[in-house]
């Protein structure tokens, strides 16, 4: 699996950034990464985009962290320390907060970048050497309403289909996802169905890339997508274009669902989308006409308080029309992180246990207590939200944390009440390998590896588990996150319980913790990754070809075999609008960085093409573009340079969320969670904008 050329070796492996996963060779000369080449994986077929040509980068970047950092008193700055050092304080610490207030008082926060075997250390760790309910990642900030959604209608949490179904549909619904910048080498797909002549809706408040080739753009206000949904379907119903025998035959909750769009004429989803009439009635036709139809949706409809209900919304229309679990016909979430379908599966989330079980089940809970060792009794309960865990600081509820390849204090929304809450913290300890503006707050850092440094493996959009490889050693002085959290679970007590020396030890117990459920892993082993290219979950045996496409024959994964249809009222969202704040604000990604941009915006290339953030507006507010605009929330303002576009709504402005304080859109955003996955409402809050005197 290595290639020899020259005196270069090609060690192949996946992308760090975004949920596609493309395949890449790391170049490497003397021991060392140098360079990157598009690999003929076929999820990519040999093409990247901007981030992933410039990923290599950061792997020997001069602002590496590569020794351990200590603030010795809360007024000290981060100096150098030993790793026995950190590892005793951070242990130290622990005890003490746990002695002093209980075991919950301290927390872990994971994240979904981290390979599934880091993911998996993170909820053990948690549960089994500190014993604390409090863990969980920042996933949560990604995809958890669609795992809400999906969990709820089909008993299995991750996309139908895989991307090459898209190839064979007829029409392609894209809704909430600039599929072009977040996700580029995915619309290799999107535009190979166009060649078939598909037809393609794309449901966005901002004209994207993709959106201006579309059939139909419909562009909504943000907050408003269920409405929307529930129209077409009212529309479908009406047109007797629902596919009843198909509804008979597999799906619970029909009568219920009927009923409740019923209230949605055309009409009414015109008035509260802001859209014409007639394009509810335009979509639903070419949706419930077309031979198969997929649709795939992102955080554009789930960064909402209504996150969960939006996404069930398509899944309705998908089923309603006999589009699930055939070739060309399915529905789908893009995931936003590398690894945001396998961080969520292993347990660090804190309502789950591995193997996507369920915390809270006590026949659940006694199997990993077996396989872990420990009385099921001693297994902590669920815990809260990454964000409502952030509330649980401020309240001194939480005084101490550990954090591991995550950057709050940029992708938290409502900056002020983040850093009110780690400020509160008693200890911090952030493992990170570039110091991150929350690694900067900390009283601990822990210099780890990059992807490039470790072995392990990632789940992607398609639930493809993929295998990453090491492709050389980390710098002198820099350690694996699965060292750090041995080492810790040693001085904790409990060394015997983590005795993992690599990567796929880890993934051997992560097989074990597995067997059994509807994510299972156990049929997937490193060998069998590197023979195939990856292997989609559920895999059973090691002869199992995994499961690339769900719900065949339209049975799905709830017992009775039957989609349970929900019914979804649109309510408005949480920043009310009024004469002060008549505006939308929306925020989202830009395509040359990623996420909270600290792994982005220190490598020269993806810097140069986008150096700075900017506020996307309308003409009409009589901005040029460059003109210095204020943007007002009720959490704050920021000011940013106008981007003057008529790819937007007038009633609309966008920030793009990548960079820190004072210019961070999560100065500006609202701390609202959808009640069910606790993701934050951050494409929709209520705002105005100012003329201000400079950037
Ligand atoms: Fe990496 Fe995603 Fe770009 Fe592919 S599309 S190269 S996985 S960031």
């Amino acid at each position: 699996w290595r290639a020899l050329v020259g005196d270069e070796t090609l060690v192949p492996t996946h992308c760090c950034f975004c949920g596609v996963q493309c395949g890449m060779y790391l170049r490497v000369r003397e021991g060392k990464v140098f360079g990157v080449e598009p690999r003929n994986h076929d999820i990519n077929r040999m093409r990247l985009c901007p981030k992933g040509l410039n990923a290599y980068q950061q792997v020997n970047h001069p602002d590496r962290l590569t020794a351990p950092l200590l603030r010795r008193s809360r007024t000290d700055d981060l100096r150098p320390a030993s790793w026995e050092q950190v590892l005793d304080v951070t242990a130290t610490e622990i005890q003490r907060i746990q002695a002093e207030h209980g075991r919950d008082a301290f927390g872990l926060l994971g994240g979904a970048s981290l390979f599934s075997e880091k993911t998996y250390l993170v909820g053990k760790l948690a549960r089994v050497a500190l014993k604390t309910r409090h863990v969980d990642y920042n996933g949560r900030l990604c995809m958890v309403s669609a795992a809400g959604a999906n969990k709820l209608s089909f008993g299995i949490d991750r996309a139908g289909n895989p991307f090459s179904d898209i190839l064979l549909t007829d029409c392609l619904l894209i809704a909430g996802s600039n599929v072009g910048e977040c996700f580029p080498v995915m619309t290799q797909y999107l535009w190979g169905a166009r060649d078939r002549g598909a037809k393609l809706i794309v449901v966005d408040p901002r004209e994207t890339s993709i959106a201006r080739t579309a059939d139909v753009h419909v562009a909504l206000r943000s907050g408003t997508d269920s409405a929307f949904f529930n129209a077409v379907l009212h529309v479908v119903i009406r047109d007797g274009l629902a596919d009843l025998d198909f509804i008979a035959a597999h799906t619970t909750g029909w009568a219920e669902v009927a009923q409740t769009v019923a209230a949605y004429p055309p009409a009414r989803a015109a008035e509260i989308c802001g859209i014409p009439a007639e394009q509810v009635e335009q979509v639903a036709r070419i949706f419930a006409t077309a031979r198969n139809v997929m649709a795939w949706h992102a955080r554009g409809i789930e960064h909402h308080t209504q996150g969960v209900e939006n996404c069930l919304s398509v899944i309705n229309l998908c089923v309603a029309t006999g589009n699930i679990g055939k070739p060309g016909a399915g529905y789908g979430t893009i995931t936003g992180q590398g690894n945001g379908q396998g961080g969520r599966e292993h347990g660090q989330k804190s309502d789950m246990l591995p193997g996507g079980r369920s915390i809270n089940d006590p026949a659940h809970r006694a199997q990993i207590a077996a396989i872990w060792g420990i009385d099921e009794a001693e297994l902590p309960q669920a815990g809260t939200s990454m964000m409502e865990m952030v509330h649980q600081m401020s309240a001194g509820e939480i005084r101490g944390l550990v954090g591991i390849c995550n950057n709050p204090f940029v992708s938290l929304p409502n900056h002020a009440v983040v850093k009110a809450g780690y400020d509160a913290l008693e200890f911090h300890a952030q493992a990170d390998f570039f110091l991150s503006e929350t690694a900067a707050n900390a009283h601990v850092v822990f210099p780890i590896t990059t992807w490039a440094e470790d072995d392990g493996v990632m789940a992607n959009a398609e639930a493809r588990v993929v295998r990453h490889r090491k492709a050389q050693e980390p710098p002198p002085g820099v350690r694996t996150d699965t060292w750090v959290m041995c080492e810790l679970a040693k001085r904790l007590g409990v060394g015997d319980k983590f005795a993992f020396t690599s990567s796929a030890d880890v993934f051997e117990e992560l097989r074990i913790a597995s067997r059994g459920t509807v994510n299972d892993y156990f049929g997937i082993t490193y060998d069998r990754l590197d023979e195939t290219g990856g292997i989609a979950w559920p895999c059973p045996s090691t002869d199992h070809p995994g499961t690339p496409r769900l719900f065949e024959g339209g049975r799905t994964y709830h017992a009775d075999g039957k989609v349970h249809l929900q019914t979804v009222e649109w309510h408005p969202p949480a920043d009310p609008y009024d004469d002060d704040f008549a505006m939308t604000l929306t925020t989202g990604r830009t395509v040359a960085h990623f996420l909270s941009g600290n792994q982005t915006r220190r490598l020269g290339g993806l810097v140069e093409q986008t150096p700075r953030p900017w506020v996307e507006v309308h003409p009409s507010h009589g901005f040029t573009s460059g003109d210095p605009v204020r943007v007002v929330t009720r959490r704050g303002s920021a000011v940013f340079p106008a981007l003057v576009t008529e790819a937007i709504r007038a009633d609309t402005v966008f920030v793009p969320y990548h960079w820190p304080f004072p210019v961070a859109a999560n100065v500006l955003t609202i701390d609202a969670l959808d009640p069910r996955s606790k993701i934050p409402e951050y494409k929709v809050c209520a705002c105005r904008l100012e003329r201000a005197e400079h950037v």
